[in-house]
C-alpha cells in the first residue's frame, strides 16, 4: 500500500468524521472533504506538467495546505521536500537545488518575514524551479506577477480526474515520496529520502503505541516540516481515523492550552521545550486539560522531573516517549501507554514491533554487555532509503548489514528498555573520564533556582576538555555560581562540577526546538579565546 491507498481506505470508511481542525485558519474538513481536497490537489499538480518523481518544496507553517500537499503528492508521486520556514535565503537555494526541486508551495509571509520576496531575491540562481505558488490566507490580496496562489492551483485541479487514479496505481511503496532535511543539531542538514514504506509503516505503529482511534483528537504544535508533526502527528491520526488539530502557525503556548480546551484535544505532542513552557505559562492553571490522555514526548532528552508534571498537571496519564531520527522515519523506540510509568518517565521505551536495534561499541562494532553504553544501531522498514544525492554519507551511516548507525549514545537494560545517554558528538572525556553531560544536566536541574540547563565540553590544554554550564535561571530569582558550586559540593564527584558557569537568557535552538550545543561550544571559545 501507497500512503495515498490508506488514506483513501480510511476516508472511505468514515466520510464524515472529523478529520482536520486548524484553528487560526478557522478550517474544518472531514475525511471525506480532506480526500476530495487531496485529489483535486494531485489532479492540479499532474496537470501543472509535474510528472512522477519530481520534487516540489513546501515551505511553510503548520495549515490545511500543507496537509494536503502531503496527501496530493503522496497520490500523484511527487516528491515532497520538506523546507524549514526559518530558512533564508542562502539555505533555501541550497536545498531547492541541491534536491532538484520543479515547483514550491510557499507562504506569502509571515510576521515580518516576506517568503515571495526571498524567493524572487534568489531569482536566475534557482535553474530548476519552474513554478512558485503561494499560499494566501484571508488578509492577503495582492496578487503576485508571476507567482500563482496557492487557491488558483487547487482550483485547477479535478476531483474525478482519473489520470490521479492511474497514476495512483502505478506507484510503489518503495517509491522515495518525501525528502526531509535533519534538524541541524550537529552541524549542517542532511536530505533524507523516504519512501511510502518508511513513513506510512512508522506513522501506523506510532498510533498503535498511541492506541489512537476514531475517537481521538491530537493537537500537533510540533512543525509538520519536520518528522515530529509530519509523521508522528499527521500520519498516526490519519491511520487511526483520528482528528488532527493545529493550534497555530507557529508555536505559542497560549495557543495550544485554548485548543486542548475548546477542542476537548485528546493528545498532545512536544518537545520538552514545548511542554515546559506551556507548563510554565502564567495562564496555565485556567485551562481545563482534562480531556487529554496520550501523547508524544521526543526530540531531545526530557528531564524526568518535567515527565512527572507533565503526568500529573497535565493529565497525560498515558504519554509515550519516543525516539527517533529523521534518518529512521524517524522512531525506533517508543513506550506505549502500558509501559509502568516508573520505566515511562525514565525511558525511551522497547524497540518498536518489526524493528531491530543493538548497542555497540563505537570503536569496534561489537554487542556491549547489557546496562552498558554505546552507539545505537537500528534496523528495519524503517531505514531510509539514503542522503539524496550523498552516496558517501550514506554509506557512512547506513552499513552493509543495513543497520543505521544513530551517533547516539544508548544502554539497554535486561527487558529491552533504551536509555539514551547522549550524543557520541557531544560525550566530554575529561582528563580521561568519560561524562555524560545529560547527567550534570539533570542533576543542575535539580537546583531549586535553575529554571532550564545545557552542559557542554570545550577544548582544554590541560585535562583535554572541561566542563562548561549554561543556566537559565528561574523567572525573578537571582542565581549566582558560588550557589552552584555549593549545591555540587559532596553531591556528585569534583571532575563533574563544571569549569565554567554561566547565566543565560536562552540557549541557541534550532526552530525544531533542539538545543544546539555546537553553537554554544563557538561562543564560549569565541569569549575564552
Ligand atoms: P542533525 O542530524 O542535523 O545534527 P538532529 O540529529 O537533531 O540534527 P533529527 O533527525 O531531527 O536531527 O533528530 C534526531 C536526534 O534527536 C537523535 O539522533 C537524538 O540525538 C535526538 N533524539 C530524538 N528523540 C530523542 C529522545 N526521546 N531522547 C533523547 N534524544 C532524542
Ligand atoms: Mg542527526
Amino acid at each position: 500500500q501507497t500512503i495515498g491507498d490508506c488514506f483513501d481506505a480510511m476516508a472511505v470508511r468514515q466520510p464524515d468524521a472529523l478529520a482536520l481542525v486548524s484553528r487560526h485558519e478557522g478550517v474544518r474538513m472531514s475525511y471525506g472533504e480532506l480526500q476530495a481536497g487531496a485529489h483535486r490537489l494531485a489532479s492540479a499538480l499532474l496537470r501543472s506538467g509535474l510528472l512522477p518523481g519530481d520534487r516540489i518544496g513546501i515551505w511553510s507553517h503548520n495549515n490545511s495546505a500543507w496537509l494536503l500537499m502531503q496527501l496530493a503528492t503522496a497520490k500523484a508521486g511527487l516528491v515532497l521536500v520538506n523546507i524549514n520556514p526559518a530558512y533564508r535565503t542562502a539555505e533555501l537555494e541550497y536545498a531547492l537545488n541541491k534536491v532538484g526541486c520543479r515547483a514550491i508551495v510557499a507562504m506569502a509571509r509571515f510576521k515580518t518575514s516576506d517568503y515571495l520576496g526571498m524567493l524572487r531575491e534568489l531569482d536566475g540562481k534557482l535553474p530548476q524551479l519552474e513554478r512558485v505558488y503561494w499560499i494566501d490566507r484571508t488578509g492577503e490580496g495582492a496578487e503576485e506577477p508571476g507567482m500563482t496562489r496557492f487557491s488558483a492551483l487547487l482550483a485547477s485541479g479535478e476531483e474525478a480526474d482519473p489520470r490521479v487514479a492511474e497514476v495512483q496505481r502505478s506507484l510503489k511503496n518503495t517509491d522515495p515520496i518525501n525528502i526531509q532535511f535533519t534538524s541541524g543539531t550537529t552541524g549542517f542538514p542532511k536530505g533524507a529520502t523516504l519512501t511510502h514504506r518508511n513513513i506510512l509503516n512508522n506513522g501506523f505503529f506510532i498510533g498503535e503505541c498511541m492506541k489512537l482511534s476514531p475517537s481521538d483528537r491530537l493537537c500537533i504544535p510540533v512543525p509538520l516540516y519536520h518528522c515530529f508533526g509530519m509523521v508522528l502527528g499527521n500520519l498516526a491520526c490519519l491511520t487511526h481515523g483520528s482528528a488532527i488539530v493545529y493550534p497555530n502557525d507557529g508555536f505559542d503556548p497560549l495557543t495550544v492550552l485554548e485548543a486542548v480546551q475548546a477542542e476537548r484535544c485528546t493528545g498532545l505532542h512536544g518537545v520538552p521545550t514545548m511542554f515546559i513552557a506551556e507548563l510554565d505559562h502564567p495562564r496555565f492553571a485556567e485551562f481545563d486539560l482534562s480531556s487529554l490522555r496520550t501523547g508524544i514526548m521526543a526530540g531531545s532528552p526530557c528531564p524526568i522531573e518535567v515527565m512527572k508534571r507533565v503526568v500529573e498537571q497535565m493529565h497525560l496519564s498515558q504519554i509515550t516517549i519516543a525516539y527517533g531520527m529523521t534518518e529512521t522515519s524517524p522512531v525506533s523506540c517508543q513506550s506505549s501507554t502500558d509501559t509502568p510509568l516508573a520505566k515511562r518517565v525514565s525511558t525511551v521505551g522497547q524497540v518498536q514491533p518489526h524493528l531491530e536495534v543493538k548497542i555497540v561499541d563505537p570503536s569496534s562494532g561489537a554487542l556491549v554487555p547489557r546496562g552498558q553504553s554505546g552507539e545505537l544501531c537500528t534496523r528495519g522498514y524503517s531505514v531510509m532509503h539514503g542522503y539524496w544525492g550523498d552516496a558517501e554519507k550514506t554509506r557512512e551511516a547506513i552499513d552493509a548489514q543495513g543497520w543505521m548507525h544513530t551517533g547516539d549514545l544508548a544502554t539497554m537494560d535486561e527487558e529491552g528498555y533504551v536509555n539514551i545517554v547522549g550524543r557520541i558528538k557531544d560525550m566530554v572525556i575529561r582528563g580521561g573520564e568519560n561524562i555524560y553531560p545529560r547527567e550534570i544536566e539533570e542533576f543542575l536541574y535539580r537546583h531549586p533556582q535553575v529554571q532550564d540547563v545545557q552542559v557542554v565540553g570545550l577544548p582544554d590544554s590541560r585535562y583535554g576538555e572541561e566542563l562548561c554550564a549554561w543556566i537559565i535561571p528561574k523567572p525573578g530569582q537571582v542565581l549566582t555560581e558560588a550557589s552552584v558550586r555549593e549545591f555540587c559540593k559532596g553531591r556528585i564527584a569534583h571532575y563533574k562540577v563544571p569549569r565554567y558557569i554561566r547565566f543565560v537568557a536562552a540557549f541557541p535552538m534550532t526552530v525544531t526546538g533542539k538545543i544546539q550545543k555546537f553553537r554554544i561550544r563557538e561562543l564560549m571559545s569565541e569569549e575564552l579565546s
